[in-house]
């Protein structure tokens, strides 16, 4: 009997793995139909700096309107597309149309966009190259997020694409730091101008064990000279913690969630205009003599 139920649970398991493999074909195929027709978008979330409280940065994020499954997330696609290698045309693509978007933020405000490992072997250079040139976008206004994996799987060419894009002033974050293998070891292939704290830490960071790791990061990237950026504050009470622990920027829902177009644009320029009240009000508590 015991047997019986193994074979059906395998026979059950089996249907499954079809069933998802069959979905995600299908997801590829729609990707291509869905790239075509222009059915992805990008919502862009603040990053603020807590020593001024401005925004100095939106991150990209993408999204998909699916015609029949609805709203489709990047957890549920980005695997997917660079699986096919469809991440290529799509990546390149983002960095267009977010680069296009920056162009009417007040300057100084950047944008970050996040590029798959599978971009640096199908032209990422070139991408961000004609991206920049294309919006018009000065380079040092473009922030590109990649993770540890890309410098785990080949490191002397993504190493290399990296340095000429720092080159051109395009600055380089590197995301979700401490989530990867080996974290340390990272930090010294590549000189990051930023190093973003993933949302895991944050969230346990009542846990003192989990602050003094936090604490540890924001040292070690400091020592390095990059910014530290921490993901994921979601509360009054994690954003009082990392700033204790040293972070000077933040991202997370207790500021905003990812912002559709429009609603970014209004937000970049309310973030500027919260900036200048903030210098009248220091100027009006010590007046010029
Ligand atoms: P990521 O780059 O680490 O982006 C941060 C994720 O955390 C985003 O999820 C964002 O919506 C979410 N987030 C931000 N603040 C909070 C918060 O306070 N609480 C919680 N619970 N979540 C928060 P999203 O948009 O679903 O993106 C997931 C991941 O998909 C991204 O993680 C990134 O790795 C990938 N991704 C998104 N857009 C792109 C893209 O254009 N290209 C590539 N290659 N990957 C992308
Ligand atoms: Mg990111
Ligand atoms: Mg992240
Ligand atoms: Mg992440």
């Amino acid at each position: 009997e015991a047997k019986a139920a193994g074979r059906n649970t395998h026979w059950m398991f089996e249907a499954k793995a079809h069933a998802r493999t069959a979905a995600r074909s299908s997801l590829a195929l729609d990707m291509k139909e869905a790239i075509r027709r222009g059915d992805f978008f990008l919502v862009y979330q603040p990053i603020i700096d807590v020593t001024t409280g401005s925004v100095v940065s939106f991150e990209a994020l993408m999204r998909w309107r699916h015609p029949e499954h609805g709203l489709i997330s990047p957890g549920e696609f980005i695997a997917v597309a660079e699986e096919t290698g469809l991440i290529v045309p799509l990546g390149a693509w983002a960095l267009k149309e977010a680069c296009r978007e920056a162009v009417y933020w007040p300057e100084p405000l950047c944008v970050s966009v996040n590029v798959s490992t599978v971009q640096f072997r199908g032209g990422l250079e070139e991408a961000v190259i004609a991206a920049l040139a294309s919006s018009g976008l000065a380079a040092q206004r473009l922030k590109l997020e990649v993770t540890e994996s890309l410098l785990a799987q080949n490191p002397e060419q993504a190493v290399a694409v990296l340095h000429r894009l720092r080159a051109i002033d395009v600055h380089i974050a590197l995301d979700d730091f401490g989530t990867g293998y080996s974290s340390m070891s990272y930090l010294r292939r590549f000189p990051f101008h930023l190093l973003k704290i993933d949302r895991a830490f944050i969230r346990d960071i009542a846990d003192p064990d989990a602050a003094a790791i936090v604490r540890a990061m924001v040292g070690i990237g400091e020592r390095l000279g990059m910014g530290i950026i921490a993901e994921g504050v979601e509360t009054a009470e994690q954003l009082e913690l990392v700033r204790r622990e040293g972070c000077k920027q933040v991202q997370g829902y207790l500021f905003s969630k990812p912002l559709p177009a429009v609603e970014a644009r209004a937000f970049a320029r309310s973030g500027r205009a919260q900036k200048a009240s903030a210098a009248r009000e220091r100027n009006d508590r010590n007046p010029p003599p």
